[in-house]
């Protein structure tokens, strides 16, 4: 099975990500992974992506399509994969389509986790830190024993700037914005696979492994 997943931030695609090479035997295919190594090799792609990463300038496109026909070529790829992290636009995924082709591969779906907005906003928004020790805790995920107060320090817990409310909604509009003409190219395509990240994350696995069967 080649698969691939997206998902908005705090949508839980990571989980679902590691639940899915699991249980279906597949490789995962981070992009970050995915450089890190090419990098440490030495493969001409890696690089060429070096180059622009040292300069603090954006890989172009034709470098990181170069990287993931590289590694989609490696032998742990024939069981099926799994790519995470990429395409982010819809020129890269017809770059994606161009360099499959050329490959012989098929991809069987492409797995989009969705989550209500507002439920985006309260899942992302929900951290607290203690400001004694710096433990991190969640309102709705991991509540501490006393509300505001840390459990190992009784240090006060508070809201980080970037996790208020409009840094998050500004991550997630830009997030929205950008990726929405890509739900579009492979809705059309008819690989779009919508599955409900707003229940038990184990159920959203399931509902995963079920889609694929
Ligand atoms: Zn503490």
């Amino acid at each position: 099975m080649n698969l691939l997943i997206m998902g908005p931030p705090g949508a839980g695609k990571g989980t679902q990500a590691e639940g899915m090479v699991k249980e279906m035997a597949i490789t995962h295919i981070s992009t970050g992974d995915m450089f890190r190594a090419a990098i440490a090799e030495g493969t001409e792609m890696g690089m060429k992506a070096k180059e622009y990463m040292d300069k603090g300038a954006l890989v172009p496109d034709e470098v990181v399509i170069g990287l993931v026909k590289d590694r989609l070529q490696q032998d742990d790829c024939k069981k099926g994969f799994l790519l995470d992290g990429f395409p982010r636009t819809v020129e890269q995924a017809v770059a994606l389509d161009e360099t499959l082709k050329d490959l012989g591969i098929k991809l069987d779906g492409v797995v989009n986790v969705e989550v209500p907005l507002d439920k985006l906003m309260a899942r992302l928004t929900g951290r607290r830190v203690c400001r004694g020790c710096g433990a991190s805790y969640h309102v709705i995920f991991n509540p501490p024993a006393e509300e505001g107060k840390c459990n190992s320090c009784q240090g006060e817990l508070y809201q980080r700037d970037d996790d208020n409310e409009k840094s998050v909604g500004t991550r997630l509009n830009a997030y929205m914005d950008k990726t929405q003409p890509l739900i579009d190219y492979y809705n059309e395509k008819g690989v779009l696979k919508p599955i409900n990240g707003d229940q038990d994350i184990d159920k959203v696995l399931t509902d995963i492994l079920d889609t694929f069967k």
